[in-house]
């Protein structure tokens, strides 16, 4: 992937530019990449709310369920995606940073075996995911991102990080918590900064092996929990031995795990799968 004349090259993304921005970033900026899913259906839907002029939003870039980008700013332009926003000292992250909007329904309501977004549409159980988003303390269901989606976001971020010196990696929900709930849960924010931010001095091959992707149950019983701690309560029945479940995220000792539900499981208890 390329940015030429801080674009995307055009065999790496459509453009479809807006004129929805508030000028050209200052000096050193943006060093800020929010992640954002569109709580829309698709692309065509989120590139047709941000060129409507009576719509006072717009992003970067849209990645569709394809993992396909569409660039509606350029990256030295500041767009209007974070809204009301602060991390650390900073007000209004738009000025900022660079916004990236994943297509996805966000939240929706179980009925059955029938998933619903708020927008009408229905997800089957394999699109969906239980999970606690980290502002909350109950459990709710939330759309996947797809692995081309997640594959182009990681591309992407690593793109924008050759060009602009990016010191942070942030969702929607951290600079507006409690107003935003995007990109939730189900997107994998921690395995993004750690293999983007946290190691990018270090050589490419341990950045890549940095949380493990798989393990299983070792002991009788397993509490899964909401959050990584036995302060946490646990979200379902307890893992059985010889469970597989897929490591999402690492923190303080646990692991966040996407097994029939996602939650965090202590890590003395996981006996990793080494990839051969
Ligand atoms: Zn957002």
């Amino acid at each position: 992937m390329k940015i030429s004349g801080h674009k995307l090259t055009p065999d790496f993304a459509e453009i479809s530019e807006v004129n929805k921005t508030s000028g050209d970033f200052k000096r050193n900026l943006p060093d800020t990449i929010v992640i954002h899913y569109t709580a829309g259906s698709s692309a065509m839907s989120a590139i047709n709310t941000f060129k409507d002029p009576s719509v006072k939003a717009s992003a970067h870039v849209i990645i569709d369920t394809d993992g396909k980008l569409t660039q509606m700013v350029p990256f030295h332009k500041i767009a209007w995606h974070a809204g009301k926003s602060s991390w650390l000292d900073r007000k209004g992250l738009n000025q900022y940073s660079i916004g990236i909007e994943i297509v996805n329904a966000g939240r929706l309501e179980k009925s059955g075996d029938i998933f619903r977004s708020w927008f009408g549409k229905t997800y089957r159980m394999e699109d969906a995911l239980e999970a606690v988003h980290h502002n909350e303390s109950e459990p709710s269901w939330w759309h996947r991102y797809t692995e081309e989606q997640i594959s182009a976001v990681f591309e992407l971020c690593k793109t924008i990080m050759g060009t602009y010196q990016i010191r942070y990696i942030l969702g929607h929900d951290e600079i507006s918590p409690g107003r935003k709930s995007d990109p939730g849960p189900a997107f994998p924010m921690e395995k993004l900064r750690e293999r983007l931010l946290h190691n990018n001095r270090k050589d490419e091959v341990e950045t890549e092996s940095k949380i493990p992707e798989k393990g299983f149950v070792n002991t009788k019983g397993l509490n899964i929990r909401s959050g990584p701690g036995v302060n946490h309560n646990p979200i379902a029945e307890p893992l059985s031995r010889n469970t597989e479940l897929t490591i999402l995220d690492e923190k303080e000792g646990w692991y966040q795990a996407d097994v029939t539900v996602t939650g965090w499981v202590s890590k003395k208890y996981i006996k990793l799968i080494k990839d051969s």
